[in-house]
Parts: structure tokens; sequence; C-alpha cells
């Protein structure tokens, strides 16, 4: 009995330290400077600095071996005042409590900042999903539905892929849920496939409201597109298409990589080409007519944009001091840390924040779950005209708030995300 509840307790330790992880902290910290700055009421700021809802969850799946493995799997909900909760599943080998938390976190202020009427949430499993067979991903992705199907629903908490998932997880995932309810529920989940209830556009959604407000920005620096380079870090769903939209607007991309490490040519890449080659590679590495370089080289290369599209933490005090790109926009979720952010805030290097540069992928799954409740779909014109209204304006709203309040665009588009649902909750008041 003594040694099952020391098992317990070192357990619970266990997942408490994960709360710790380094993503949290940078998240926590964004937040607290924003608070501060906002003046926001201490018992407000204690009760966002935690997530509202946060589940474990082991996922056991026979392996094809045979076998039986058990992975970690996490569902985190951070706020829901505005609505139900809504943020991606990760699959990736470092996934901890602590991630995830964080993710969820910025997911509340981006959509609240956005205006649309969700809170953040964020889930993951512990897994390099590159090792598991199609078979084995399935019974791991319709496992984990079921063990937090008591959290989700189309008007609970909305699942969407993140890093290592797809349209095609999100449909094992919508069966699943569905088969339990005993009806087709296509309002479950976002980023599905045309045919069951997903959108148009959401492949290529967070891409294309990166270059939205990429255009917005070498508008207002009064820089033409052609005569522009970028640099792109991940070739994934966000780095892929933001490389291929901005190509087809003239940009140069002078450097594109993935984990296995990226590809320059100072003259420009033909993205079209290294689309092909990566479909038939796997990797870029080896491309023809350009270098070969590591990731860190590519974030220190002369360009006008960099987009690091990739994973958290990329941008730190080590390496702030040698970008030299003129903008700097978020694909990724955290991809700079808070000291990083201050060395490039003195640089005069534009930033134009993750909550805000990579919402376009929400804002869109937002239209698909609206048009799952509707069952009457848009087609394409309508989706990225109504993209591009709410993602413009939005970052015209942090630009005037940035310049009116003399705080950088981070902190604007932080502080106009954290006030709405501060409002809210003023609102709402404090159960019971
Ligand atoms: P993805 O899994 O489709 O692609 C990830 C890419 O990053 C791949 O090319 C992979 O090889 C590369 N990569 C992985 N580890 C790396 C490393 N250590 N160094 C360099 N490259 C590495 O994922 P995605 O959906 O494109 O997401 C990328 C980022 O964008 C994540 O931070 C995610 O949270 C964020 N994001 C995604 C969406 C979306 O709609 N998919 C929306 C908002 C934000």
């Amino acid at each position: 009995m003594e040694i099952q509840k020391q098992k317990i307790s070192n357990g619970v330790k266990e997942i408490i330290s994960e709360f710790e992880s380094p993503m949290h902290k940078i998240a926590k910290e964004q937040f607290e400077e924003a608070a501060e700055i906002l003046n926001l009421d201490p018992n407000l700021r204690d009760r966002l600095k935690k997530p509202a809802r946060a589940l474990v969850v082991s996922v056991p799946i026979k392996m094809d071996n045979g076998r039986v493995e058990v992975f970690q799997g996490y569902r985190v909900q951070h706020d829901s005042v505005l609505g139900p909760t809504k943020g991606g599943i990760r699959y990736h080998p470092d996934v901890n409590l602590g991630e995830v938390a964080a993710l969820a976190m910025w997911m509340t202020w981006k959509c609240a900042l956005v205006g649309l009427p969700y809170g953040g949430a964020k889930g993951g499993i512990r897994v390099d999903p590159n090792k598991l067979s199609i078979n084995e991903l399935e019974r791991l992705t319709r496992r984990f539905t079921a063990e937090i199907f008591p959290l989700i629903g189309p008007t609970q908490d909305i699942p969407a892929p993140d890093v290592g998932t797809n349209d095609q997880i999100m449909a094992w995932m919508m069966d699943t849920y569905s088969q339990q309810i005993g009806y087709s529920v296509p309002g479950v989940v976002t980023g599905k496939p045309i045919s069951i209830g997903g959108t148009y556009g959401r492949p290529e959604a967070t891409g294309q409201g990166l270059v939205y407000v990429i255009l917005e920005t070498l508008k207002n620096m009064k820089i033409s597109p052609k005569n522009s380079t970028a640099v792109i870090q991940g070739f994934g769903n966000v780095g892929e298409n933001v490389a291929r939209l901005l190509s087809e607007q003239g940009v140069k991309i002078i450097a594109v990589s993935d984990i296995q490490g990226g590809i320059y040519n100072k003259r420009g890449l033909n993205i079209s080409e290294v689309i092909k080659y990566k479909e038939k590679n796997k990797i870029l590495r080896g491309f023809p007519n350009a270098q070969n370089i590591t990731n860190d080289e590519l974030l220190e290369l002369s360009a006008t944009i960099l987009c690091p599209a990739a994973l958290s933490g990329v941008i730190t005090e080590k390496n702030a001091d040698k970008i030299k790109a003129k903008v700097l926009v978020e694909g990724a979720n955290g991809p700079t840390t808070p000291g990083a952010d201050k060395i490039l805030n003195k640089k005069n290097i534009f930033i134009i924040p993750d909550i805000l540069a990579n919402s376009g992928g929400v804002i869109v799954s937002y239209f698909e779950w609206v048009q799952d409740i509707e069952s009457y779909f848009w087609d394409i014109e309508e989706i990225n005209k109504k993209l591009f209204k709410i993602i413009t304006s939005a970052f015209y709203r942090v630009w005037d708030f940035s310049k009116k309040k003399k705080v950088s665009m981070r902190q604007a588009a932080l502080m106009s995300g954290i006030n709405k649902i501060a409002e809210a909750h003023k609102l709402r008041g404090l159960y019971p």
C-alpha cells in the first residue's frame, strides 16, 4: 500500500515538474509583462496564469509486432470565457505538459486578439510519428481521442492539426468521436479533409495569413516584394506554404530548411522544384544548385524577411545579436525567447508576433466550424476574402496600439488579447 502511494506521489511530482518547462516559463513571463503594463487585477492574473483544465492520459496501443506500448498524451484548456476552447494536437517526441499548457495560453490570447468566439486549448502525444506505421498511428489517434473524449466536442473544445499531425489524423479523430456519439459530428475537429466537412483554404491558411501580414508590412516599409528576400525555417504545412505563396508574389526565397538542415542559394531557390524534390526525397538537403547549411546558419542569413516556421525557442540570447533580417515574422509558436526579444527590439527588427502572424490557421478553422454547424459551405474566394479582412484589421489594430501605447508589437498583441479576456471575466464574474 505504502509503495503504491509512493509510486502515485512520484508520478504526480513528475507531472507537476513537467509544468515548469522552458516554454511555459516564456508564456508566463510574456503574460506577466503584459499584465503589469495593463495593471491587471491580481486576482485575475492568478487565474489566467494557470490553465483551467489539464488532462494527462496514458495511451496504450498494440504495436504491429504484437507488443503493447504506452504513450503519454495531454489535453489542456486554458480559458473558456469567450466560448469553446480551440487548439491543435501535436505529435512530437518533446511534447510535455508545460509545452502544451504554454501553447494553450497563447491560443487564448490569439483567438481573443483576432476576435474569434473561442478560448485557448492544445493537446499532444509524446511520440515520434515517423517511427510508427500507418496502422499504429491510426490506433494511437483513436485511443487518444477516446481518452480525451470527456473534454472535447463541437461546443466544448475543438482540436485541429499542429506539428506532426494532419488532415488524416483529424479524420480519425472525427470518426472516433462520432462513433461514440452515434452520428457524424464534423464540427468536433477542424483541418479535416474537404469530403468529410473540411473547408477550402485550411491547408494553406496559416501560410496565407502570414503572407497577408508580410505584404502589409512591406507596403508600410515601402519595400516592393520583388526587391525582397526571405529565409524560412521549417518546410511543413506552414513553412512550405509561406515559401510557395511568397514566391508567387515575387519575393526571392533564398533559404529553407527542415529538421535535417537547410538549403541556400543567394540568387533564389525555385520553390516549386524544391517542393517536388521534398516530395520525392522526403528531405531538402542535397537539392541541386543550392548549398547545404545548418538550421543555426540559416537564421543568421541576411534577408528582408526571416520566418521561423518549425519549433519554439530557436531565437535566443545566444543568436539574437546575429539576426540580420529586417522583418521577423513568427510562423511557429514561441520561436523567440523574451531575452532575444529585447535584443531584436534594440536592433529595430520589426517583429510580427506569433499570436498575430500565424492566426490564419485558427481563423480558417473557425470558418470550417461555422460551415459544419450550418451545413452550408463557402468557396475559396469567400474564405480568402474573409481571412484577409480579419487578419489585416488585427494587424493594423496591433500596429496602432503599439504606437499609441509605445510598446512593442508583441506586447501590443498580447495586451489586446489579454485585455479582451479580462473584460469578459470582469463582466461574467467568478462562479459561485
Ligand atoms: P509540420 O509538422 O507540418 O512541419 C514542421 C516542419 O519543421 C518540418 O519541415 C520539420 O522537418 C521541421 N522541423 C522540425 N523540427 C525541426 C528543428 N528542430 N529544426 C528545424 N526544423 C524542424 O508543422 P506545421 O504545422 O508546419 O507547424 C510549424 C509551426 O507552426 C509550429 O510551431 C506550429 O505550432 C505552428 N503553427 C502551425 C499552424 C498550422 O495550421 N499548422 C498554425 C499556427 C501555428
